[in-house]
């Protein structure tokens, strides 16, 4: 806990310091750095196949021996890959120059690191320690911090989260006094279902059950893991995410990326988030939106390797229109290995006989040639998905083109979350009473009704879609 006040004190000093210092501490020996520099330059981008390449390079060239050691031993710790994480930390220490402080602060870091990954936590606290003994370890500190947490299994969050409860799958952990205290039965069912879903989708079979880290706001979050919502860690299978007034993150993201994890690291973000929102269960066509953002979209390679250099709001939807586009062409058990490639630029060709840039132009007329609505597969729905209006903690139920739910609210603020939800949505507002509201997109517009319960009852909420 002393650590993590420490490490409040310095993050407004240190904020962000991890790619400057990099550049800082190189800039002595600038001429010969360059190509160290882009390696890092890739690093910090997600660009990790990259990245190693031009640490190899430098190792094979015997220039800047430790830091491209420390740079491989990095993306190995990332990829939780054991044995070359020990082997270029062992590389690294075996250098005697060309060691500024930062890096041995990162060196032990990452020792600790893969000592954790390897089963070994006694030592990984012993490494953890040295690194906060060089003192300020420059860009490490937030790191360490992070890791710290991780190590010691987030016992400090379930003093916060102490509402505990569990499922034949899951383990949740919840504010006792936030809002989904009430809503455990449907937080139970929600996730539950949404695990059934993922594990059949990708014949995966857990063996360990999933721990879920609910967090009221996403403040709340950061403050105890150090870290933005929501986050998924594939190794310990946890996931943390914000569950609360503002906002529900889905029942299938983070769930996906822990148990897709027994495929390994993904190949790209592309995969990974792609796979992840594909799986969300919110029942979304992912055609469709990307049909509505046509003029935003990324050619696929831009995805495949720059994922990180574009905004999220369309790496994300757009990754999982690609991931489906794979698994409805070619099927699942391509997409899987698409998805464990350690090689994607040869793969495509290999795995599905056409390189990128024709995949890229069936994708593109894919999309193009979508009807609204239309879902193949099980996630088949028709174009009134309950998921596109769910208010938090309300479980609709669906009936021809009507859905009824009951929530504990008053009427006035479920009006006034539509207002304001729609619209993000890709809504139109129409008329909005005290008890009502209309929206309308493409040629379809829904009305909300929401009826004043009776002293002792909840409220009840009807949504209808009209068809123009
Ligand atoms: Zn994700």
């Amino acid at each position: 806990m002393k650590r993590v006040l420490i490490f409040l004190m310095f993050l407004f000093v240190i904020f962000g310091c991890n790619k400057k210092s990099i550049s800082q501490d190189n800039s002595n020996n600038q001429q010969n750095n360059s190509s160290l520099q882009q390696a890092y330059k890739y690093y910090t981008e997600g660009d990790s196949q990259k990245a190693k390449l031009l640490f190899e390079k430098e190792i094979a060239n015997n220039r800047n021996l430790a830091e491209a050691s420390l740079g491989i031993a990095r993306i190995a710790v990332d990829e939780e890959d054991v044995a070359n994480a020990k082997k270029y930390i062992s590389a690294f220490f075996a250098t005697k120059t060309g060691k500024p402080d930062w890096t041995i602060a990162w060196g032990y870091l990452t020792a600790a690191k893969a000592e954790y990954l390897a089963g070994d936590n006694k030592k990984a606290f012993e490494y953890l320690n040295k690194a906060e003994e060089i003192g300020k370890p420059k860009g490490a500190m937030e790191d360490l911090n992070v890791w710290e947490l991780r190590m010691n299994g987030y016992e400090n969050v379930k003093l916060v989260l102490s509402l505990k409860f569990e499922t034949d799958h899951l383990i949740f952990y919840a504010n006792p006094s936030s809002q989904a205290s009430n809503k455990i039965d449907y937080i139970k069912s929600g996730f539950e279902k949404a695990y059934a879903q993922i594990t059949k989708k990708l014949s995966i079979n857990p063996k360990e059950k999933i721990t879920l880290f609910l967090y009221d706001t996403s403040e709340q979050g950061k403050k105890l893991t150090l870290r933005e919502l929501g986050f998924a860690q594939g190794f310990e299978k946890r996931c943390h995410l914000e569950f609360g007034p503002k906002r529900e993150q889905t029942f299938g993201h983070e769930i996906t990326h822990v148990i897709s994890y027994e495929w390994g690291i993904p190949s790209s973000a592309l995969f990974g988030e792609g796979l992840a929102v594909y799986l969300d269960q919110t029942g979304r066509n992912e055609y469709e939106w990307c049909k509505d953002n046509k003029d935003k979209l990324l050619h696929t390679k831009e995805l495949a390797y720059s994922f990180f250099k574009h905004s999220s709001e369309i790496t994300y939807p757009q990754s999982a229109a690609f991931v489906r586009f794979i698994d409805e062409t070619y099927g699942t058990e391509i997409l899987k290995k698409l998805y464990q490639s350690r090689n994607l630029e040869k793969s495509w060709k290999e795995l599905t006989g056409k390189d990128l840039e024709d995949l890229n132009k069936d994708f593109f007329s894919k999309i193009s040639k979508s009807e609204p609505g239309s879902k193949t597969d099980e996630h088949k729905t028709s174009p009134f998905s309950i998921s596109d209006f769910n208010y938090p903690g309300c479980v609709f139920k669906k009936q021809g083109n009507t859905l009824t739910g009951e929530s504990d609210d008053e009427p006035s603020k479920i009006i006034k979350w539509y207002a304001k939800e729609m619209p993000s949505r890709g809504w139109k507002t129409g008329e909005i009473s005290s008890d009502s509201a209309t929206f309308s997109k493409n040629n379809q517009s829904i009305f909300v009704l929401v009826i004043q319960p009776i002293k002792g009852e909840k409220t009840t909420i009807t949504i209808t879609l009209q068809k123009d």
